[in-house]
């Protein structure tokens, strides 16, 4: 190596650090875009497309949404057909010509979000939600039985950071209340009716 290449090498090096904590100080005095999630709420774009929700009074048991799925993870069970009452708008559960739906359950580790089974439902009771997160232990826990839920009263799982963050964050209690209560989303992700 000559001389000269020594020096050029030396200055290309500090030139470079150089470039790069020009940088760096930029954006040290730039506005943050991370938010501190979720101590602060995220505001979702209004066809946000997170877990399902899910009326099981209002389903019929036809299956469309299940054939419209692309990669097969609704699974529906049933002991016959099911029709919606003119008068309530619901599937009476007592009534003894309707079949029970014994499950509806939805697999998460399969689901694209597409959307795809909202679409042709003709009773409207299957919706794109607004939360996110289905963290778990362990792969089954990816399954979501609807159908047990209802039990409980809830149209879509409650995520685990919201059990243990409820006490603390205001906005995560309002969701926890809101699911508990078995209140639908505001606004969710389905994809429109024509
Ligand atoms: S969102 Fe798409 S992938 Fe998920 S259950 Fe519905 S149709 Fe299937
Ligand atoms: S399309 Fe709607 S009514 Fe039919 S099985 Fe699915 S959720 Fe139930």
């Amino acid at each position: 190596m000559t001389a000269g290449q020594y020096f050029r090498d030396i200055f290309d090096t500090v030139q470079s650090v150089f470039i790069g904590m020009k940088i760096t100080v930029r954006y040290i005095f730039m506005k943050p875009v991370t938010v501190n999630y979720p101590e602060q709420h995220l505001t979702f774009a209004p066809r946000y497309r997170g877990i399902h929700e899910f009326e099981l009074n209002k389903c019929i048991a036809c299956d469309l949404c299940a054939k419209a799925c692309p990669v097969d993870c609704i699974y529906i069970e049933k002991t016959g057909p099911r029709r919606i009452d003119k008068v309530t708008g619901l599937v009476e559960e007592s009534d003894p010509k309707n079949g029970q739906l014994t499950r509806f359950a939805i697999d998460y580790s399969k689901c694209l979000f597409c959307a795809l089974c909202t679409e042709p439902c003709p009773t409207d009771c299957i919706h794109m939600g607004k939360l996110h997160d289905l963290s778990g232990y362990s792969r089954g826990e990816a399954v979501v039985e609807f159908s047990e839920l209802d039990k409980k009263g809830q149209r879509t799982p409650l995520p685990l950071w919201i059990e243990r963050n409820r006490a603390t964050i205001p906005w995560v209690q309002d969701e926890f209340d809101r699911v508990r209560a078995g209140k639908l989303a505001d606004n969710g992700g389905d994809i429109p009716k024509i």
